[in-house]
Formats: structure tokens, C-alpha cells, sequence
């Protein structure tokens, strides 16, 4: 009768995993989405804690459990809460890391198990978790370093070779394990797990500049796989429905990545786009000099626009000016302008970053443009705003084959009759390369803070 009434609640958990999904597919729904799925997720721990019972006894070690629930939530909720917007990537970096961490310690607890029970496939999903889970752990760390800018690229001579061959030991030594019928020693286990955390950070600290975001989605489906495997071990369905949609939803949107990236997953994964090598500027011939205009102006041709596209960057979630980026973009509509956002799928830090940003604000979802509408319509606009955006306008990637982002599909802003630049000096953006763009005759730089400037351009507008 409880084995029933568990395999219920993990049906309603595992339902509510796919609800919850599919809602977080919009922003109008996505906060209930989560609920949706936390709900789940707390039924399905509930149920496990009072109903699991293996081997006929109940679960041993309650307090130890509830002890850690109860400081895990509370760790959790104050980062959540206190996390600022623009720490978002490196917090779901360090989660992700976290998750992986928990898949890895399953594996090395349970490698007891495997002196009495040692199925093939027992002992493969064990491996599997362990490997999986550090390099998904170890990955996300380097990952969270990077995003926070305290570790660099680094590359060596034949770095892929030796990534390769770390590769090739830790298939050969679970192997080895696989056809030992339980009886390998746990120092040769151990040594996998090594190696494993080893090729996690080899694996991500060559990657920089452009491809970070392919990265992270894919240490994310690393994570779910990792879960998954250690569902498979506990007979678990909620854990390994969990842990597939988590992994196939990564593994998905790494495709859409590379595809937004116009680039190969090999290619991502040993091609050390972006990287360049020794963290170096890149420079590109300057075309003149820069101009730049006065807010005065800037609110003047945005007034008497017919068509005005704004393109956020990394810099507006750094500024928090979303809010009032939105209320200028209202402003312009009310006086009769077309608005639109121009949305690429890597500005930011993370997946979806812009379209989090601007959902905040409240802007229609209607009035975002995906990479290529927005690349058809820039040909008639009257006004490009690029508020904190470097990388993902950098002409560099369709016309500069020695460019470390060459073959990056961009907005191409230049089409425009007139495109002026928010941001708050000359420095490069994510990539560490100048921009040809701030040079072309049709570009006007507008220095300063994103929040402060377009509060200065909603009182002008206002005015006119
Ligand atoms: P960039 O990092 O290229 O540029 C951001 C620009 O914002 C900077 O040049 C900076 O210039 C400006 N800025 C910073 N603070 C402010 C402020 N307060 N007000 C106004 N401007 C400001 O950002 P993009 O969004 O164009 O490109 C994203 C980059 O990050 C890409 O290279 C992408 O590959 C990478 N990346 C993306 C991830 C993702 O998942 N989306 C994950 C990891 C990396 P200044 O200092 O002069 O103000």
C-alpha cells in the first residue's frame, strides 16, 4: 500500500517537473512554473522521507536529513534573495556545480553497494554519476571563476591532446572496473574520480570569450545526466525524470547555442573560439576617429524617429536601468515611434538573459526581436539605441577573419540610418576586443551609465 501511495507522489512530482517546464517556456507564466515544480519536488521528498522504506525498514538517519534540507533551504533562499541580477549566471553556475557535486558524492557512497550487487548496469550508472557529476562539478566552478573574471583562459600547446588522453584512461579504467565482476580495488576507482576532476577543469579552461555560453549549457545537461543515472541507482522515477528533462532540455538548448553561434559542438569543444590564449586585447585597425552626441540630440532623433530598435547588452543588466529602458521605450510609442528590442540569443551572461531582464520590466513580450527579424528590419530604422552592448554588434565576427568571435552571426545595427552607443568608455566587452562599429561614419557614442543616461533621455523626451 505505500510502495503505491510513493509511486503516486512521484507521479504527481514527475507531472509537475513537466508542467513546470513547459510554463517556464513563457515569461507571463514562468514564476508559476517554478512553483509548480518546487510543489512537486517538495511531495516527492515528502513522500520519500515517510513512505521509503528499503530493504522493509524505515529510513535511517531522519535528523541528519531534515538537518541538511532545512540549512540547504535557507542557504539557498537568502542567495536567491540577495543574488543581484547581473550575479545570476555565476549563481546558477555555482548551483549547477552543486548538483553535479551531489550526483558525484551518490557515486562514491554507493560504490559499497557494488560488492553485493554488481549488475553491469548498477555498476555503469554508478560510474557514469561519478564521472559526469565531477566533471559537471569541477566544469561549472571554472565556469563561475570565468563569469566572475577572476580566472582566465588558459590554453597550452596540445592541451587537446592531453584532454584526449585524460579522456581515454578514464574510459579504459571503467573498463577495466566494468569487467573486474566487483572485484577492483577502491583505489582505482578513486583514481577515475581524479582524473575525472581533472578533465572537468582541463576541459573548461581553455573555453572563453564567445563560447561560455554553449559551455554552461552543456555542464547544465551534464548535471541532469548525472541525476539521472543516480535515479537509475535508487530506482528513483522522480529523480530520473528530473534528471532527463534537465539533461535533455541542456542538451537542446547547447544545439540552439551552437546554432546561435553558427558553430559545431566539436568545434566549441576543441576549437578554443574566443579564447586568445593569453587573455591579450585584440586590436583591429581603427576606421578614424569616434564621435560622439550630446543627450540633447539623442533625445531628439529618438523623438521624431519613425522607427527606433534598442538593443540591450551585459551593460543594462550591470546598470538595473531596465526598468527605465522600458519607460522610454513606452514614451517613444506614445508619441507615435515603432519600438522594438533586438534580442542575441548570447547578450548577457547567461541563456536568455535579456529576455529574463526585459521581462522583469514588463516589456511585451510581442515587442522582442529575434536575431534574424531584427537583422531584416535594422535596413529601415531610423534609430539603432545600443544600451551596454559590445560583443554581439562587433562587425569584427562577419568581416575579420583573424577575430577571435569570426563567424558569430551578430545584429547587424550598421544598417541603420543612425546608430548610437550607450556605454561608459572605449573598453571591450566579454571577447576583450575592440569594436570597429564605434568608427563607422553612422555611429555616435553616448558616454555614461545606462540608468543615469536613460533617465536623462526620459525627462528630454518629455519634454519635446
Ligand atoms: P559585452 O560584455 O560584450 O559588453 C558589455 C558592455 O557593457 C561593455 O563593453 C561595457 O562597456 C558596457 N557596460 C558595462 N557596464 C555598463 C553600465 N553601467 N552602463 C552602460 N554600459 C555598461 O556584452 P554583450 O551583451 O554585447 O555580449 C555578451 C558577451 O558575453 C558575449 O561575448 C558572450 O559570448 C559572452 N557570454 C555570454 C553568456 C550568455 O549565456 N549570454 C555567458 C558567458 C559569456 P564600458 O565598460 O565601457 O561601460
Amino acid at each position: 500500500m505505500e510502495a503505491s501511495i510513493l509511486a503516486i507522489c512521484y507521479l504527481i512530482g514527475s507531472v509537475s517537473f513537466i508542467i513546470g517546464l513547459k510554463m517556464l517556456s513563457h515569461p507571463a507564466k514562468a514564476r508559476r512554473g517554478n512553483l509548480v515544480s518546487a510543489a512537486g519536488m517538495g511531495i516527492a521528498i515528502l513522500a520519500t522521507l515517510l513512505l521509503y522504506h528499503p530493504g522493509g525498514e524505515a529510513l535511517h538517519n531522519l535528523i541528519w536529513i531534515i538537518s541538511a534540507i532545512i540549512i540547504g533551504t535557507i542557504i539557498g533562499a537568502t542567495a536567491a534573495r540577495r543574488v543581484k541580477m547581473t550575479a545570476m549566471p555565476e549563481m546558477v553556475s555555482m548551483f549547477n556545480g552543486m548538483g553535479g557535486l551531489c550526483a558525484a558524492l551518490i557515486s562514491i557512497v554507493e560504490l559499497g553497494r557494488v560488492a553485493n550487487d554488481h549488475s553491469d548496469m548498477h555498476v555503469l550508472s554508478i560510474l557514469a554519476g561519478m564521472v559526469i557529476g565531477s566533471v559537471s562539478f569541477t566544469g561549472s566552478m571554472i565556469a563561475y571563476g570565468k563569469l566572475q573574471g577572476k580566472i582566465k583562459d588558459h590554453a597550452f600547446k596540445g592541451q587537446h591532446l592531453v584532454n584526449l588522453f585524460v579522456l581515454l584512461l578514464i574510459v579504459i579504467i571503467g573498463a577495466i572496473i566494468i569487467t573486474s565482476n566487483g572485484t577492483f580495488s577502491a583505489l582505482i576507482f578513486y583514481s577515475m574520480l581524479g582524473l575525472s576532476v581533472v578533465y572537468g577543469i582541463l576541459f573548461v579552461l581553455p573555453i572563453g570569450g564567445a563560447d561560455m555560453p554553449v559551455v554552461i549549457s552543456l555542464l547544465n545537461s551534464f548535471t541532469g545526466i548525472a541525476t539521472a543515472c543516480a535515479g537509475f541507482l535508487y530506482n528513483n522515477q522522480v529523480m530520473l525524470t528530473g534528471g532527463i528533462l534537465v539533461g535533455s532540455a541542456g542538451a537542446i538548448l547547447t544545439i540552439l547555442m551552437c546554432k546561435a553561434m553558427n558553430r559545431s559542438l566539436m568545434n566549441v569543444l576543441i576549437g578554443s573560439f574566443g579564447s586568445t590564449g593569453t587573455g591579450a586585447v585584440h586590436s583591429v585597425t581603427q576606421q578614424g576617429s569616434s564621435k560622439e552626441i550630446s543627450l540633447g540630440d539623442a533625445a531628439m532623433v529618438m523623438g521624431y524617429a519613425q522607427k527606433v530598435l534598442i538593443v540591450p547588452g551585459y551593460g543594462l543588466a550591470v546598470a538595473q536601468a531596465q526598468h527605465v529602458c522600458n519607460e522610454l521605450g513606452k514614451l517613444l510609442q506614445n508619441n507615435g515611434v515603432v519600438v522594438k528590442y533586438a534580442i542575441h540569443p548570447v547578450a548577457g551572461r547567461m541563456p536568455g538573459h535579456m529576455n529574463v531582464l526585459l521581462a522583469e520590466a514588463d516589456v511585451p513580450y510581442d515587442d522582442l526581436l529575434e536575431l534574424e527579424s531584427a537583422n531584416e528590419e535594422f535596413g529601415s530604422t531610423d534609430v539603432v539605441l545600443i544600451l551596454g552592448a559590445n560583443d554581439v554588434v562587433n562587425p569584427a565576427a562577419l568581416d575579420d577573419p583573424s577575430s577571435p568571435i569570426y563567424g558569430m552571426p551578430i545584429l547587424e545595427v550598421g544598417k541603420a540610418k543612425l546608430v548610437i552607443v550607450n556605454k561608459r568608455s572605449m573598453r571591450p566587452g566579454y571577447a576583450g576586443i575592440e569594436n570597429e562599429l564605434f568608427f563607422k561614419p553612422n555611429t555616435s557614442m553616448l558616454f555614461g551609465d545606462a540608468k543615469t543616461v536613460l533617465h536623462e533621455l526620459v525627462n528630454l523626451v518629455k519634454e519635446l
